[in-house]
């Protein structure tokens, strides 16, 4: 300790960097599952199946229908800042799809086992791709697939000894946490069957999440929350300014969910799920004067132009920076207020459709 100054400065081993910075793209089962799925729907999959072993403890599998992937990206597939998504920073302005920083693929190689199974509409037969720790391909051969990708992940978080621990001690929580998840993209994603199982030990396959691919939200939230939840809703569809659009449900105010708070409250921009604390503040506060005893289930997709927003804030892309967030928070709170005004006493319950 005596002398910190005279300690040499030196650059962090390259593949202890790519572990480091892994962990903190990956944060847990769901962020895994998240960044696959989002590949998923950027390769224009309308079927999508997540297949757990033992709750992802065991492995995760993606199985989609989309594009597949070209011969001529196998070698760089796993590569970190590899993307066929960018290439310049300006793309950033007009962004159309999830992923833009390669990097999933790159950290799930350096936190776990990382195959992947993949076949274009060009190809006879499939590929499948083994990569190693740093995301070189190290073993390749022919195999038979439907045109798509397959991604499995085996033994997450076995190159983090702490977060492998609490990975393995609250599986049940990290699960329930991706089920919640999925719900998201189930309810957002327009046309696009979203299957989850789960198997656990010797018994059978269960399916714990199954959609139509309907291209309504209305009917993926009968779907995800059932007949009875919606009718307790209603459609929210609020011009913020000339460019942002605010579309969803939100609960009616006699009809809340006694759940706990925010459990059932889903913000997406652009169809991107996102967290959105300030919303969440906003939606819940003004419901409160409408009623006390319940929390609103909220489900809202923010419309607006790429220009306005910056969704590179943090790893995980769940945070958002918006140009002018105090003006979308007022209008937000003004056309709530017409909503959940507590002398709003004509309200009737009315079934809609
Ligand atoms: P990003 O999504 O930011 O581009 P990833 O590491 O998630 O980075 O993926 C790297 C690249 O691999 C993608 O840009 C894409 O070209 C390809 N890719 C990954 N998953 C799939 C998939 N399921 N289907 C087709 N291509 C995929
Ligand atoms: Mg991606």
């Amino acid at each position: 300790a005596a002398d910190k100054n005279s300690a040499i400065i030196r650059p962090i081993n390259k593949g202890v960097v790519h572990r480091i910075c892994s962990g903190q793209v990956i944060l847990d089962l769901s962020s895994a599952v998240k960044e696959l799925v989002e590949n998923s729907l950027d390769a224009g999959a309308t079927s999508i199946e997540i297949a757990l072993k033992d709750y992802g403890e065991d492995s995760v599998q993606v199985i989609d229908n989309g594009c597949g992937i070209s011969p001529h990206n196998f070698k760089v597939l796993a590569l970190k800042h590899h993307t066929s998504k960018i290439s310049d920073f300006p793309d950033l302005q007009s962004l159309a799809t999830f992923g833009f920083r390669g990097e999933a693929l790159s950290s799930l190689c350096a936190l776990a086992d990382l195959t992947v199974e993949t076949r274009t509409k060009d190809e006879a037969v499939a590929t499948h791709l083994t990569f190693d720790r740093s995301g070189l391909l190290v073993a390749e051969k022919k195999t038979a697939r439907r045109i798509g990708t397959t991604v499995t992940v085996k033994k997450l978080f076995s190159s983090l000894p702490v977060r492998s621990k609490e990975f393995h001690r609250n599986i049940r929580k990290e699960y329930g946490k991706l089920i919640t998840l999925l719900n998201a993209y189930a309810l957002i994603a327009k046309g696009v069957r979203l299957v989850c199982t789960n198997t656990t030990g010797r018994n059978a396959k269960s399916v714990v999440l199954k959609t139509q691919g309907s291209g309504y939200l209305k009917d993926n939230i009968i779907t995800v929350f059932g007949m009875n939840t919606f009718t307790c809703l209603e459609p929210l569809e609020v011009s913020i300014s000339d460019s942002c659009i605010v579309n969803g449900f939100l609960s009616k105010p006699g009809y809340g969910s006694g759940r706990n708070l925010g459990d059932r409250q889903f913000f997406f921009v652009n169809g991107r799920p996102v967290d959105m604390p300030k919303v969440s503040k906003l939606v819940n506060e003004l419901y409160r004067g409408a009623n006390s005893r319940q929390f609103p289930i909220a489900i809202m997709d923010f419309t607006v132009p790429a220009r306005v927003y910056d969704v590179n804030v943090t790893p995980d892309k769940r945070k958002i920076f918006f140009s002018d967030e105090i003006s979308i928070l007022r209008s937000l709170r003004e056309a709530l207020e017409k909503i959940y005004s507590p002398n709003r006493a004509s309200y009737s319950v009315h079934e809609f459709e």
